[in-house]
Formats: structure tokens, sequence, C-alpha cells
């Protein structure tokens, strides 16, 4: 049974660093401070295909041409927040996320990420001079002293801990009302991923692992990480949470979970995977 899947565009993505025109047809990625502009649609892509900046008749602060998808050019814009667009809606990109078509959300959060570090680095962190966009890369540099800045990514790992029939969920204090879903933290410099599922785990909840191995990774643009999932076998431990992270975490079994996050979450994606291993191993056997 092949049970994990991988979190790709359906249509093919070609990355491009280009200036954009407003008269240009495209899918148009327009924010308004850190709100997507979009038109209700059951196929929101294809509506964000619908319109340009022109004929929308608003002025923009900033465009860019971020590449092709299916061949059609996807450019990323800004507005200032204080104009506002007649037949378009403004709204927060996370609470798009698992309503509306998986590639959409990608390209919307590549831009808006985009468009963070082109907003973050006006001037050189070394020499103060004011940054340019790099012609031919999504960078900026610095004219004085030749200092690049990429857009930052901020790896984390996301982890399901198995111990047979059993696997260790957790929840944090903002989570959704008796949601629970698996730990997770931010790599730290200089550790492998494989050292930080083992730290987090064991600084999260007390919980020492083996056969960490990896599954599958997700962007995930809140504001710039990228979820890298794994799977852990228990080898030993008592469950003891640290209630800095976490409010509660349990061992929970196969056949009895609590509310789980969404499906199109990297998260539950590793615990569907458990429950369909849990299911061949243990259903029928008993
Ligand atoms: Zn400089």
């Amino acid at each position: 049974m092949k049970q994990s899947k991988h979190f790709a565009l359906k249509s093919s993505f070609i990355p491009a660093v280009q200036q954009g025109s407003p008269s240009s047809p495209g899918h148009w990625f327009i924010f308004s401070g850190d709100q997507l502009l979009i038109k209700q649609s059951p196929s929101v892509v294809a509506a964000q295909n619908s319109f340009t900046p022109d004929t929308l008749g608003i002025t923009l602060e900033f465009s860019m041409l971020f590449g092709h998808y299916d061949s059609i050019p996807c450019f990323l814009a800004a507005i200032d927040p204080e104009q506002s667009v007649a037949s378009m809606s403004a709204v927060n990109l996370r609470t798009l996320f698992g309503v509306v078509d998986d590639d959409f959300f990608s390209l919307a959060g590549r831009a808006l990420q985009i468009l963070h570090h082109t907003r973050e680095h006006i001037y050189c962190s070394r020499c103060a001079t004011p940054l340019q966009d790099r012609k031919d890369e999504l960078a900026r540099v610095c004219p004085a002293c030749d200092f690049i800045s990429f857009p930052r990514v901020s790896p984390a790992v996301i982890m399901s801990v198995v111990k047979d029939e059993y696997i260790l969920l957790g929840r944090g204090a903002h989570f959704t009302k008796d949601m629970y879903s698996t730990l997770a933290g931010f790599v730290e410099a200089g550790e492998t991923l494989e050292e930080t599922v083992a730290r987090e785990i064991h600084e999260e909840a007390n919980i020492s692992v083996d056969q960490i191995t990896y599954v599958t990774s997700q962007p995930w643009p809140f504001p710039h990480s990228v979820m890298i999932g794994y799977t852990a076998r228990y080898r030993e431990g008592e469950i003891k949470i640290d209630p800095k992270e976490l409010e509660d975490a349990r061992w929970f079994h196969y056949k009895d979970l609590p509310k789980l996050p969404s499906r199109i979450t990297i998260a539950r994606l590793l615990i569907d995977n458990f429950i369909a291993s849990a299911k061949t191993k243990y259903d029928d056997k008993r």
C-alpha cells in the first residue's frame, strides 16, 4: 500500500524574475498589506486570470513576474492599503488554506513570501546602501558592497511518533478546541533535520525516539517556513510536557483519535499514514 503523497503542483510552475506590466494578462496576485485581492469564484486560479491591474483601475506600488504556471504568466503586485478596489475582496491568505484549490494557495504563498522579502530588505544590512533587485534571480543585491539577500526560508520539522498501535499527539494553547496534532519545531543553526526531530520530541514531551525517517515536505508561507515531515519510533520515556510549548500531549490509539487538523496539512498526512499502517498491521489480528 502506498501511503505517503507529496505536496506538488498539479500543473508545472517555472520560476522567473521580470518586471511586471499592469496591462499584461496572466494570474495576478495583488496584495493590499498582507491581504490578497480575490474574485469569488469556484475556480479561484482561473479567476485570478480574469483581470489585470489596468482593468481593475488600480495603481500598483510594486509588480513583478515571478514565473509561469502551465505556461501562463504569474504576477505579484502590491497596492497602497488605503486604495480600495471595487469588485474585489481583500482576504488573509491563511483563511484560504484548505478552501481554495491547492495550486492557487501554493502560488499565492510563493507570491507573498517574495513580497515580504522585497518589503523587508530595503537597505543593505552590512553597509546601509539601498538594495536593488537582481535581474536574473530572486534576490536583492547591494550596489556598493555586493551583499546579496535571498528570500528567507525557515525550515521546521513536523513528525509523527509511533508506539505500536498508538501515536503521540499534542495540542498548543492556540489550537481550535479539542484538536490535537503532531509535534513540530524550528531547525536550529548547526543541526541536522533528524537531530531537530529528536530534540523537539524530547523537549516538548520528554520522549526519546529512533528510526527517524523522512516522509515529505510542504511550504508554509506564514511567514516563511517549509515544513519537513518525518516519522519516528518511540524508544523510551514517559510523557512530560513542556508547558511553554504544549497544553497537553497523549498517546492516542489508532481507533480512538481526537479531532485532527484538516486533510491538506502535512500533519494530517502523517497521521493518516499512521492510521493506514496500523490498520494493515493490527486490524483482524485479535
Ligand atoms: Zn552593502
